[in-house]
């Protein structure tokens, strides 16, 4: 595993680099990018190409990285280097992508619903501090693994990935045909890069069904739940849920282990479905995680919306909390078909800059 860094501050970078170390058990391989020192009267249209080429040879020797770490703010870097610019380079080796910010969490979650979601995945640090350097590890990890999965083609089909891959339930299958496979996912690269050497066809394609799994499966509650929406769901407070770890033991046959599942937990909501079902007292028909819960260990509440009052059933993707059908909304321009348990609470839909919400 090779993780590179694009920080202006050596700082945030030292220390980032300090906590890989000291927190995992692995070290990766870590470096931050320097850009070359201009010349004397260099034109900058010469000094461009060089920065380029050594960001292309950064990227790539000794070997590729498993991932780049941005920082969204790279003004400090001299000779300047533009985030764009190296994103770009990074798409064509097929070196998946990790921005992160400094900004507080409900602004970043708002801006992340317009970010483009195909060529990154952003890290809020201002909100999830302690945890980037396992964050960091896990995402490099999950796109090596996507990588060394030789299944993956562009032949390939969604039901064949979900299977194999993300070892998907097979009740999953038609739920995940409904997330956003479209125009701008792994077909149009797969198309793009139909000359290129089969190691770099794989990192695109491995980049891009990456960025799916994360972007869209893992981040917005629908065919996979996180803690929250998997507490909202069930009927269960989420606190009980987060703390009780007998709670989630009842669910553990749901927890979802593909690519990037330590970045979770996350749980796979037909298999919740299943083992309600399955585990649920005889009188209750229509039984809930709740009645499951109550009936095995006892002492469970009811998970309550985001207003306050008993029953929930959604996530709501802006204040990431429990919310009801009732209090909410479902814009469609926001959230992937698919993701149907997701939603935005309607005091925080309110607060969205008009222009995202037309
Ligand atoms: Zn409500």
């Amino acid at each position: 595993m090779r993780i590179v860094f694009f920080e202006d501050d050596p700082q945030p970078y030292e220390e980032l680099h300090e906590q890989l170390e000291s927190q995992v058990a692995t070290t990766p391989n870590a470096a931050r990018f320097v850009p070359p020192p201009r010349r004397p009267n260099e034109p900058a249209q010469s000094y461009d190409m060089r920065l380029r080429s050594q960001i292309r040879r950064f990227l790539s020797s000794p070997r590729v990285a498993s991932l780049a770490v941005l920082d969204y703010d790279l003004t400090m870097y001299d000779p300047l280097v533009d985030r764009d610019g190296v994103q770009t380079v990074c798409q064509q080796i097929g070196v998946p992508v990790c921005v992160y910010t400094f900004q507080p969490g409900a602004a970043t979650r708002t801006e992340y619903l317009l970010r483009s979601r195909d060529r990154e995945i952003s890290i809020d640090v201002a909100e999830q501090s302690s945890r980037v350097p396992q964050l960091l590890i896990s995402y490099a990890s999950g796109f090596d693994q996507l990588v060394a999965n030789s299944n993956l083609s562009s032949t390939q089909r969604m039901d064949q990935f979900a299977k194999s891959v993300l070892k998907a339930p097979a009740e999953a299958a038609l739920a995940l045909q409904r997330y956003r496979w479209g125009p701008k996912t792994p077909v149009a690269v797969v198309r793009a890069s139909r000359k290129l050497d089969s190691a770099r066809k794989t990192r695109i394609v491995a980049s891009t069904l990456g960025y799916w799994v994360v972007n869209e499966l893992l981040h917005f509650a629908g065919v996979l739940l996180n803690a929250t929406a998997a507490a909202s769901y069930l009927d269960i407070d989420d606190q009980q849920f987060n703390e009780r770890a007998e709670v989630r033991g009842l669910f553990d046959d749901a927890v979802y282990r593909g690519p990037f599942s330590e970045t979770g937990p996350y749980w796979w909501t037909c298999e919740l479905d299943r083992i309600i079902a399955t585990g649920s007292p005889a009188s209750s028909t229509h039984g809930t995680g709740y009645d499951l819960a109550q009936s095995k260990l006892g002492g469970i509440s009811h998970c309550r919306c985001a207003e306050g009052h008993e029953g929930a059933g959604y996530f709501c993707i802006v204040s990431e909390r429990p919310v009801c059908e009732r209090h909410s909304v479902r814009p469609m321009a926001l959230i992937p078909l698919g993701a149907d348990r997701s939603r935005i609470r309607k005091r925080e839909f309110a607060r969205l800059p008009p222009w995202l919400t037309l």
